[in-house]
């Protein structure tokens, strides 16, 4: 097992508010589809956030992210729309 130097644990230790009524991410999935994007996705968010459902479609697990930017980042162009949640909404960092 690869040691991280205990970020298993610091990550532990973030609170989370949930925003009921408004994800931050929106995943537009015929064009996810298109390019592929999906794989992608699940494969690089550290906080495990997609999930590709039997159908193909993608689910966001919105609720668990650490507001990192990558998927932003790496998506191809219009596969998703992300923004940071409203205020006092989303992850707060209590270590590092
Ligand atoms: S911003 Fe980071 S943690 Fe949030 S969904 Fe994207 S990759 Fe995952």
């Amino acid at each position: 097992m690869v040691d991280l130097g205990g970020v298993h644990d610091r990550l532990a230790r973030n609170s989370f508010t949930l925003d009921e009524e408004c994800s931050h991410i929106e995943v537009h999935q015929e064009e996810a589809r298109r390019t592929g994007a999906g794989a992608l996705l699940v494969r690089i968010c550290p906080a495990h956030v997609y999930s590709q459902e039997p159908d193909g479609s993608l689910a966001v697990a919105y609720a668990a992210c650490l507001e990192c930017g990558t998927c932003r980042a790496v998506a191809p162009p219009g596969t998703l729309t992300w923004h940071y949640p409203r205020g006092g909404y989303g992850v707060t960092f209590r270590e590092g």
